[in-house]
């Protein structure tokens, strides 16, 4: 790990001043995806700007009464989500799915926020996103999650903008079902169906470069919610990784399993 400027920034405007200009800054949320990146010399920062001391980013919050958004601020981490009854109670599948990242010491310091700046294609947050049709909140803007990630590791984000919170429509029911690695708990395949009442939604994280929507299982689920639907639905095989331990068809197959298991879960 090489010397770098350490700083504690008290606002988000403060963090973005000392981002703006210097392309070599970083931010630091939880440090569970940055420090090993840094250890392994894989990236050589000039200076590390902590998030830590801003108020206001570790918030969980419901908007606009029972039937409102469920906001919560990009330092929370996994095991807050987790545990948090607001959480348990409007969004579960979202909480179950926070508390299976991982391991204990992951989930008690990465973020949601530092998860989804990271864009891991087998991280699991990404799947909720984009099956809860949530909206990630910057210092600038708001960015649906359906524009959000744009490739291997990327994303929608500017160099200097920081992810300040994430806003979920609660659904009527979710579910996130998980075949993780087992060494690192990462997704090989996860799937996470949400149901609303405007149709159903289903993301697949670890099975491709990056998340993506079964818009085909969307629409069957939309018009028959029942797990059967799973077994018909082709998972195109553009979206699937090559090249790694797992081949293609086997993503295919696992893609279904999965679905099967969080459709059974939301019923
Ligand atoms: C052994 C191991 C197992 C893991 N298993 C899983 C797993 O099963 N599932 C899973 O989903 N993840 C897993 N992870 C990843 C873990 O969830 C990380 O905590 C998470 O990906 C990054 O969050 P962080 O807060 O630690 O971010 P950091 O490591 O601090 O930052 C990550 C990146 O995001 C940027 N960043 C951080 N916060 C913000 C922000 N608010 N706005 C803009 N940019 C920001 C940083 O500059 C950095 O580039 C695992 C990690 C490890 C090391």
């Amino acid at each position: 790990m090489r010397n770098f400027e350490f700083h504690r920034p008290q606002s988000v405007a403060d963090a973005v001043t000392l981002l703006k200009g210097n392309d070599a800054a970083k931010l630091l949320a939880g440090g569970q995806s940055l420090l090993p990146i840094l250890k392994l010399d894989l990236a050589q920062p000039s200076d590390l700007v902590s998030l830590a001391k801003i108020p206001g980013l570790k918030e969980i919050r419901s908007e606009g009464g029972d039937r409102g958004d469920l906001v919560i601020g990009a330092l929370v981490t996994h095991d807050e989500v987790a545990s948090s009854p607001e959480v348990r109670q409007r969004i579960p599948g979202l909480a179950a799915l926070a508390g299976g990242i991982g391991d204990a010491q992951i989930r008690n310091r990465g973020t949601i926020g530092g998860s989804l700046a990271h864009a891991d294609p087998a991280a699991d947050y990404p799947a909720a996103v984009l099956a809860l049709g949530a909206t990630i909140v910057t210092d600038r803007r708001s960015i649906a999650a359906d524009d959000y990630f744009t490739g291997l590791f990327q994303t929608a984000l500017g160099a200097d903008e920081i992810i300040t919170a994430v806003r979920f429509p609660v659904p009527e029911r979710s579910a996130y079902a998980k075949f993780p690695h087992p060494a690192s708990k990462y997704a090989v395949v996860g799937v996470m169906v949400a149901k609303t009442a405007g149709g159903v939604r289903v993301a697949v994280t670890g099975a491709g470069s990056k998340v993506f929507r079964l818009t085909a299982l969307e629409q069957a689920l939309t018009e028959n919610f029942a797990w059967r639907a799973a077994s018909a639905v082709e998972v195109p095989p553009g979206d699937l990784r090559t090249g790694g331990e797992s081949s293609p068809e086997y993503l295919a197959h696992l893609v279904q399993v999965m679905a099967k298991r969080a459709i059974q879960a939301c019923q």
